[in-house]
């Protein structure tokens, strides 16, 4: 159910308990359930009009049995004007957005098809012509069953031809004041029972679409937090990037998006330098916002789009650069390190006087798999060396981890 009317649960409480005596809805509610069952209730009039054009013309027969004299008025009315207008109906159904038109061009066809059999009553001088008109009653009752037209709509037609029918009868000479009478009282009577029967049928169907409606509404918020929630489970919240898991399926689809396709990447493993240190002297709340700090300043030496930077955990982040090799590796490395340095977060226990990065810098394939893990453990021992060399630098995989035919000879 898509629709481009909003509508909230509150709007379809209030519609539900929200009684009116021609049905309809709260105007938004009202305008959402028009946008929802117009296209399918206009394709489903369009059928029954095309089958009432087939039924109609079958009494044809009826008229010729009953109203010989009138047979070739007959005719004309059928072929020459009540089927093209029904033909006609049926493709305006088909194309009308709008239910007023809709609405109009239901009640035209019982109007189109009593006004013709009473046109050929009133021509007729057939002595069977007093029971001709009771197709009245028939075309009727098919037009309100068959094409259920709203209330209003129904009742206001249906007023019409009573009077137009009471009418007919009072004026034919040869129809007697008992049967016009009698006539008249059947036709209310069809009348009666066929608008009661849709008024029941409408009110069901409505109160269904509450239902659905109320049950979709609902699906659609648990979806929205289901999303959410599968967000915020790859998000971290301290610093705002991918954590770990979020990483983790950010590479598995950039893995089964590259398949069988040689492309590099590269891995760096970060670490914040004495962050221990940083957090006994200055405490833990000031060593959250230096994790933010430094994120958001390595995040911004990456490509957007491209690279990921995600925290892998405490003090350490991890970045995957696709398309790029060790070289590349190393020289976004290089900015990261740069930039956190310039940052100059005081840090009083680091021989560097601020607080510092240590990266390793591994490579791998994209169409392989198994390089994925290979290039993390390359950039956790490049680290690991970074670290042992004295802290803020960056180091390359050793040559030993690193795939074939790459060398740390561009950093
Ligand atoms: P090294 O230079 O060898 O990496 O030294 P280090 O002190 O950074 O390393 P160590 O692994 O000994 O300490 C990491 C510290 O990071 C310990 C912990 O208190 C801190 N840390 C980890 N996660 C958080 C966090 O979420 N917030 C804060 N404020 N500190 C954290
Ligand atoms: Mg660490
Ligand atoms: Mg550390």
């Amino acid at each position: 159910m898509t629709s481009q009317v909003k509508v909230s649960a509150d709007d379809v409480a209030k519609a539900a308990s929200f009684r009116r005596w021609d049905l309809s809805f709260p105007d938004k509610l009202e305008r959402r359930f028009e946008a929802d069952t117009a296209p399918r209730r206009a394709k489903a009039l369009e059928a029954v009009v095309l089958r009432t054009v087939v039924v109609y013309n079958l009494f044809l027969a009826g008229d010729a049995l009953l109203v010989p004299d009138s047979f070739n008025l007959s005719l004309i009315v059928h072929l020459m004007l009540v089927t093209p207008w029904l033909l006609a109906a049926a493709t305006w159904l088909r194309r009308t957005p709008d239910a007023r038109r809709r609405n109009l061009l239901v009640s035209s066809i019982p109007l189109a098809i009593v006004g013709g059999i009473l046109w050929v009553f009133v021509s007729s001088r057939s002595p069977l012509a007093s029971h001709y008109q009771y197709f009245v009653v028939l075309a009727v009752m098919y037009a309100n069953s068959a094409m259920r037209p709203s209330l209003v709509y129904g009742v206001a037609v249906s007023g019409v031809i009573v009077v137009a029918h009471g009418l007919a009868c009072l004026f034919h000479p040869d129809m007697p004041v008992a049967a016009t009478i009698t006539a008249s009282f059947g036709l209310m009577v069809t009348i009666g029972v066929t608008l009661t029967a849709n008024y029941y049928i409408e009110r069901d169907i409505r109160r269904l679409y509450l239902l659905r409606l109320r049950d979709n509404i609902a699906a659609e918020g648990l979806q929205r937090t289901a999303d959410d929630l599968a967000r915020m489970s790859h998000v971290d919240a301290l610093t705002g990037l991918a954590n770990r898991r979020g990483v983790d399926s950010y590479v598995a689809a950039l893995f089964a998006a590259s398949q069988a396709v040689a492309r590099p990447f590269a891995v760096l493993m970060i670490d914040v330098d004495h962050f221990k240190g940083f957090n006994d002297q200055y405490g833990h709340p000031a060593g959250d916002r230096c994790l933010a700090l430094i994120g958001a300043a390595a995040r911004a030496v990456l490509r957007d789009g491209a690279d990921i930077l995600g925290r892998y955990g405490g003090e350490e982040f991890v970045a995957i650069l696709p398309d790029a090799d060790l070289a590349d590796g190393l020289r976004a490395a290089e900015r990261m390190r740069q930039a956190v340095e310039r940052l100059a977060v005081p840090h009083l226990r680091s021989q560097a006087g601020c607080v510092t990065l240590s990266v390793g810098v591994g490579t791998g394939s994209l169409g392989d798999a198994a390089s994925l893990t290979a290039a993390i453990v390359a950039a956790d021992v490049a680290l690991y060396e970074a670290k042992a060399a004295g802290r803020n630098q960056v180091r390359p995989s050793p040559p030993s981890l690193l795939p074939s035919g790459q060398t740390a000879r561009a950093a």
